[in-house]
């Protein structure tokens, strides 16, 4: 199993020794002659075994680590993580709940499975790998969810071709158990979501504002909403299911709209739910409506740290935009999913924006990813959700 050793240049191995998952290409001495998606030994240059893991040639990660230290994998290792993945979702309450059968299983570094992520749907499990390492290891992934869940798993659904895009490996989309099963459905908070798994973004579902979701809905009664960047309605859903008077839901995509309309109609919401498609800078600029709660939930502006200083213009630019339009005293949902944007970078943008905007701002709540999303204290990076919730006076 395991392909052979990498050895880093001298003093390359502190971050390893503080369990930071990730090889960079610059940290290796020598050549490396291995193929993507070899299992490696990680040796720093005095000798120390640093740990073992994935490796991913041409790339600034080269390799993803799985195991810290000289402990050999066992060979069940894989199995023994997504145990343990699945005993943080018992011990959170997600594993058998009644109200919400939609949870992230495998959270990549917060579960100790680097490149790997996994939601389940009810029953249905998507895959989808980031590296080829994770990509190779899906069958047996595919087995140990059948084992752990028994019959509760009705299928496993690999999703790595847009995530692997990049990898000669990868082929295409497909079902590793079972097939795709007559509805498309899942629970959350009570609320029926169809979800589109096979055709859908990303893995067909935004699972991480489930919380966010929640509090929405528990500010809605009586309010009218506007849901940019609504996808298939998450937010919405939540405001129609609390008394909201109004929500539109707006988006780019057509295909997201017309499953948000569905997913009204599936919950008896129709009536009070409408979708706009259009670009949300567009159409924040022209809004001609007062609403009394808006949602922002951009896709992540940066991919990469090159990329954050424009994404940090985009950020502001939405958010003032959004901001003059409030009615006073209204409520703004504000996110970023950018790793590249931090935390305290995220709140000076909205600072900045409602600067421009001239409005007075005071933050309610500070909104993050939830629990079955875990972030390891040593990958800080792990934490890439942050949100507001700000009145607009
Ligand atoms: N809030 C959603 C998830 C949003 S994902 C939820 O809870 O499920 C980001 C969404 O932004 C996607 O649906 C994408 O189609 C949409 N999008 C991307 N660029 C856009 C743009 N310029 N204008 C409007 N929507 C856009």
């Amino acid at each position: 199993m395991i392909k052979g050793d990498i050895i880093l240049k001298a003093r390359k191995e502190q971050s390893l020794l503080r369990f930071h998952p990730w090889v960079f290409s610059g940290a290796i001495g020598g050549q490396v002659n291995f193929q993507e998606g070899d299992f490696v030994r990680v040796v720093a240059a005095s000798g120390q075994i640093l740990g073992y893991g994935h490796f991913t040639p041409n790339t600034s990660i080269a390799v993803r680590l799985t195991h810290f230290g000289n402990e050999e994998p066992s060979e069940n290792w894989i199995r023994e993580r997504l145990q343990s993945a699945y005993d943080l979702r018992e011990q959170i309450g997600l594993a058998d709940n009644p109200n919400t059968n939609t949870y992230r299983l495998v959270h990549a570094e917060g579960d100790l499975l680097p490149g790997l992520i996994i939601d389940h749907y009810d029953g249905v499990f998507v895959i989808q790998a980031h590296s080829s390492g994770m990509y190779q290891l899906r069958h047996k992934i595919s087995e140990a969810l059948q084992e752990i869940y028994g019959n509760r798993c009705k299928a496993v659904f690999d999703k790595s071709a847009e995530t692997l895009a990049k990898s000669k490996l990868v082929a295409e989309n497909g079902y590793l158990f079972g097939s795709s099963p007559e509805t498309h459905q899942a629970k959350e908070n009570g609320l029926e979501f169809r979800i589109d798994w096979e055709g859908g973004q990303k893995t067909g579902f935004f699972i991480d504002q489930r919380e966010s979701r929640k509090l929405l809905g528990e500010m809605s009664k009586g309010k009218s909403v506007l849901n940019t960047f609504s996808y298939t309605g998450g937010f919405s859903l939540y405001a129609l299911q609390s008394g909201a008077t109004k929500v539109h839901s707006l988006d780019s995509s057509a295909r997201a709209l017309e499953i948000a309309n569905e997913n009204a109609a599936l919950n008896g919401y129709s009536d009070r739910h409408d979708i706009i498609q259009a670009d949300a800078v567009q159409y924040l600029k022209n809004l001609g409506e007062e609403y009394d709660i808006i949602v922002l939930d951009p896709p992540a502006f940066a991919k990469h740290l090159s990329a954050r200083h424009q994404a940090v213009q985009g950020y502001k630019r939405i958010n003032s935009l959004a901001m003059r339009q409030m009615k006073p005293g209204g409520l703004l949902f504000t996110f970023s999913c950018s790793q590249a944007v931090d935390k305290q970078l995220f709140n000076s943008t909205i600072v900045a924006a409602a600067i421009e905007a001239g409005r007075k701002v005071r933050i309610l709540h500070q909104l993050h990813q939830p629990a079955d999303h875990p972030v390891s204290a040593f990958h800080p990076e792990g934490e890439y959700l942050k949100g507001l919730v700000v009145r607009v006076d």
